[in-house]
């Protein structure tokens, strides 16, 4: 499988792990998507003499061997499921040595059944029409969500709350117990603090108890470490 990086980080979205916790991050690269906000081009669209490849069976003998002792792994990208089976096989070694995964993905692929389990929490950054990629999102995994894993809406613009409301109302129809819905600003606070507020009163009005309002943590280490996140 292609890497783009391997390393010790925190975890920056919600999971059922939380955000904050020690994580060793692994970034694989490429995506299927251009959203207009994305912040990391640079795995998007990588230069290829930057990557390194491993088998899974490598990968874990290197998490082993250099990041001892660890306990939690997020697999995030770019978008993991375009090396959905070297993921599969990546977590289900990750969970046998008792690891505890979390996979960010954009909603545009089905999870993985074979790796839905309680060991492995899933987040799903559900791309809405403010991100330019709404078009290419799959309903496939609304019925199988658990409560250890998340929806995450990045809202870019006023009108992507209210249609955040809406894919959460599907989401109920055909999954009722599941409650993890996240809503974020798809910019940095900082520069976007009217948004923030904004954001703030629309959470609060929408008097949703299975929205959780959230910043994502790698914004807020680059805000307070001069630009540099790690
Ligand atoms: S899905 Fe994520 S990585 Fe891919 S373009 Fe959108 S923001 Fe960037």
């Amino acid at each position: 499988m292609l890497v783009y990086l391997v390393h010790r980080s925190f975890q920056d979205k919600v999971s059922a792990w939380h955000q904050g916790r020690l994580s060793v991050v692994v970034r694989l690269p490429y995506c299927n998507l251009r959203c207009n906000y994305c912040d990391v081009m640079f795995l998007v669209d990588p230069d290829r003499s930057k990557l390194s490849e491993f088998t899974p069976e490598e990968l874990v003998s290197l998490l082993d061997r250099d990041f001892a002792p660890y306990d939690f792994v997020t697999i995030t990208g770019g978008e993991p499921l375009l090396q959905a089976d070297d993921v599969k096989a990546l977590t289900q070694l990750l969970v046998d040595r008792s690891k505890r995964v979390v996979i960010e993905t954009n909603g545009s692929f089905d999870l993985i059944d074979e790796i839905h389990n309680d060991a492995v929490s899933w987040v799903f950054n559900y791309k809405l029409s403010g991100s330019g990629e709404n078009a290419v999102m799959t309903n496939a995994w609304f019925p199988k969500l658990t409560n250890n894993d998340f929806v995450q809406f990045s809202i870019a613009v006023d009108s992507d709350f209210d249609e955040a409301l809406d894919v959460i109302a599907e989401i109920r129809t055909v999954n009722p117990e599941f409650e993890n819905f996240v809503v974020s600003p798809a910019f940095d606070p900082q520069q976007e603090s009217l948004m923030m507020q904004w954001l703030t009163s629309r959470v609060l009005e929408a008097n949703e108890s299975g929205i959780i309002l959230n910043l994502e943590i790698h914004k807020l280490i680059r805000r307070y470490n001069d630009g540099s996140e790690h």
